[in-house]
C-alpha cells in the first residue's frame, strides 16, 4: 500500500515502547464524513505482537499487584489529568475517525476522564468482608485478588469511553492489560494510550496491539498468558470469544447488542417522549448498543405522537460532525452504511411503510462520506426483521398497540434485553414496567441510553454474558475472591 508520509503512522504499545508490527503492514484509518481525509495509519499486527504483549503484561503484573491500591490509583489520576488536558484534540480525532459529532465526542472523552477518577478512588475502598465463623477461635474473611492479565477487545462506537471503562477497573484491582481496539478507531485508542504512557505506568502494565480482529482477536482470546477477556461488540463475535475462553477455562465478560424499545403510554407527556425518542434513536447516528430502535405506542396517542415525531425528525441536520450546527454525523464506515441500507430495504420488502428518510444522502458535502437519512417506518409487526435484528443505524420502527399489556409483550418479544424506556405519568404503569420488562437498564420518562458511570451497566438475554460493567459492579469481573480461614 502507498502510505501518505504526511500522515502519522501509529505503532503498537508493548512493554512500555512504541513498536511496529513484524508484518510491515499498515492500514489507513479514514474519516467516514470525508474519505479523502486519512486520520492516520495503524499497524496490521500478527499473533507475534499479541504474544509479546501478553508476555510483557504477565511479567509486569507481578509487581503491579504488589503496589497499594492508593499507589495504583495515583497512576489513574495522572492519566485522567492528561486525558483532560488533551480533551479537545482527542475528541476531534474521534469525530474524524468514526463520525459522531464533536460535542458528543467531547462528552464521551469527559466521561473517560470521570471514569478514570472514579476508579482511581476505588483503590482506597474495601476489598473484602469479615464473615462470622461458627468457631469462636477462628477468623474468617474474604480478600479480592486480581485475575492476572486481562485482554480487552473493544468496538468502534465509543472509542474512548469503552476502553477506559474496561481498563480502569482492570488496572485498579491489580491486573495488567492488553487492549485490541476496533480497527476503525485504533488512532483514537493510540491517543488514549499516549495518555497512559505519559502518566508513567510501569512498562508492560498497559499494552495496545492493533490489527484485524479475525487474526489478533483469537490470538488474544486463546493466549495462555491471558487470564480473562472483557469484550464489547457484536453477538456473533462475542459468542466465538465466549466459547474460546470457556474451552481453556479463562474468565470472560461479553457486552453485546440491543433492540431497545420505548413504550409511549396514552397518559404520557408527548413532547417529552418525542424529544427523547429522537435523541435515543438518532444521536450518534443510532450507533449505540442502547439506541432506541422500536417505538411502541398506544393507539389513543399514536397519530399525535407520529405527527410531532415526523416534524422534529425533519429538522435534524446531517453532515460532518466537526461542523457547527450539525446534529447527526455519518455511519462509521462503508460496511456499517451498507448494513443500514440493507435493513431499510428489508423493511420495505416485508411490508413496513416508510414514513421518513430511507436513503443514502447524496450531493455536496455528502458524496465522499457515508451519510444516511434519519429513517422511520410504521405498520411494523413484531415478526419483521427490522423489529427483531439490531440495525445499529438511524432507523426506528413504530408499532401501534391497543393497550400497555400488549406493549409490554411486544417490548419483550426479542432475543435482546439491554435497555428499555417507558413514557407514562401513571405510577402503576411504571411499576409494571419495572417488574415485567426483561432488560438490564430500565428507564422511565427518559431516553434509552447508558447509565451514569457509578451504576451497573449491562443486559439480559442475548445482550450480555450476564455480568455487569462499571461502578462497583466491575469488581465482580475484574477480581477473584479468596476466602481465608485463620485458626
Ligand atoms: P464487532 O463484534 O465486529 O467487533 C468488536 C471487536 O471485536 C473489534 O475490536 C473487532 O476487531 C474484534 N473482533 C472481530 N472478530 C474477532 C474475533 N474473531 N475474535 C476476537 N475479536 C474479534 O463489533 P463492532 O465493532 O462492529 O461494534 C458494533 C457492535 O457492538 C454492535 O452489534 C453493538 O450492539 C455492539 N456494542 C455493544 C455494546 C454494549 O455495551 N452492549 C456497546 C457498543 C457496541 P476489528 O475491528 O478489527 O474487526
Amino acid at each position: 500500500m502507498t502510505v501518505d508520509t504526511k500522515k502519522e503512522t501509529y505503532l503498537n504499545f508493548i512493554n512500555g515502547s512504541w513498536t511496529a508490527s513484524t508484518s510491515g503492514e499498515v492500514m489507513p484509518s479514514l474519516n467516514p464524513a470525508n474519505n479523502d481525509d486519512i486520520v492516520g495509519y495503524v499497524q496490521m499486527s500478527t499473533k507475534e505482537e499479541i504474544d509479546d504483549a501478553a508476555t510483557a503484561a504477565k511479567e509486569a503484573q507481578k509487581s503491579w499487584k504488589k503496589l497499594s491500591g492508593n499507589d495504583r490509583g495515583g497512576f489513574l489520576y495522572k492519566a485522567a489529568d492528561i486525558l483532560e488536558s488533551r480533551l479537545e484534540e482527542i475528541a476531534e480525532c474521534m469525530t474524524r475517525e468514526m463520525g459522531k459529532t464533536f460535542p458528543e465526542a467531547k462528552g464521551e472523552t469527559a466521561r473517560g476522564v470521570a471514569i478514570l477518577r472514579y476508579y482511581a478512588g476505588e483503590g482506597l475502598r474495601k476489598e473484602g468482608d469479615v464473615i462470622p465463623s461458627t468457631d469462636s477461635s477462628a477468623l474468617m474473611f474474604t480478600s479480592r485478588v486480581p485475575l492476572g492479565v486481562v485482554g480487552v477487545i473493544t468496538p468502534w462506537n465509543f472509542p474512548v469511553a469503552i476502553p477506559i471503562w474496561k481498563m480502569a477497573p482492570a488496572l485498579i484491582y491489580g491486573n495488567s492489560v492488553v487492549i485490541k481496539p476496533a480497527q476503525e478507531t485504533a488512532v483514537t485508542c493510540a491517543k488514549v494510550m499516549e495518555c497512559f504512557e505519559a502518566a508513567g505506568f510501569p512498562a508492560g502494565v498497559v499494552n495496545m496491539v492493533t490489527g484485524p480482529g479475525s487474526v489478533i482477536g483469537p490470538a488474544l482470546t486463546d493466549n495462555p498468558n491471558v487470564n480473562a477477556i472483557t469484550f464489547t461488540g457484536s453477538n456473533g463475535v462475542g459468542k466465538v470469544i465466549g466459547q474460546g475462553c470457556l474451552a481453556r477455562g479463562a474468565k470472560y465478560q461479553l457486552e453485546m447488542g440491543g433492540k431497545n424499545p420505548v413504550i409511549v403510554a396514552a397518559d404520557c407527556d408527548i413532547d417529552l417522549a418525542v424529544d427523547a425518542t429522537i435523541s435515543g434513536a438518532f444521536r450518534s447516528t443510532g450507533q449505540k448498543c442502547t439506541a432506541t430502535s422500536r417505538v411502541i405506542i398506544e393507539e389513543a396517542v399514536y397519530e399525535t405522537f407520529k405527527e410531532k415525531l415526523l416534524k422534529k425528525t425533519a429538522e435534524i441536520t446531517v453532515g460532518d460532525g466537526l461542523k457547527e450546527g450539525i446534529w447527526m454525523g455519518p455511519s462509521a464506515s462503508e460496511n456499517q452504511l451498507n448494513t443500514v441500507l440493507h435493513y431499510i430495504e428489508k423493511g420495505k420488502e416485508e411490508g413496513a411503510t416508510l414514513l421518513a428518510g430511507g436513503n443514502r444522502l447524496k450531493g455536496e458535502g455528502f458524496d465522499s462520506g457515508y451519510f444516511v437519512e434519519p429513517t422511520i417506518f410504521e405498520n411494523v409487526t413484531s415478526e419483521m426483521t427490522i423489529a427483531q435484528e439490531e440495525i445499529f443505524g438511524p432507523v426506528i420502527a413504530l408499532i401501534q398497540v391497543n393497550n400497555l399489556k400488549d406493549a409490554l409483550h411486544i417490548a419483550n418479544d426479542v432475543d435482546f434485553g439491554l435497555c428499555a424506556s417507558i413514557f407514562t405519568s401513571n405510577i402503576q404503569n411504571m411499576l409494571s414496567f419495572i417488574e415485567d420488562m426483561e432488560a438490564g437498564l430500565i428507564r422511565i420518562n427518559s431516553e434509552s441510553a447508558g447509565v451514569e458511570l457509578q451504576a451497573p451497566f449491562g443486559g439480559m438475554k442475548q445482550s450480555s454474558s450476564h455480568s455487569r460493567e462499571q461502578g462497583e459492579a466491575a469488581k465482580e469481573f475484574f477480581t477473584s475472591i479468596k476466602t481465608i480461614f485463620v485458626k
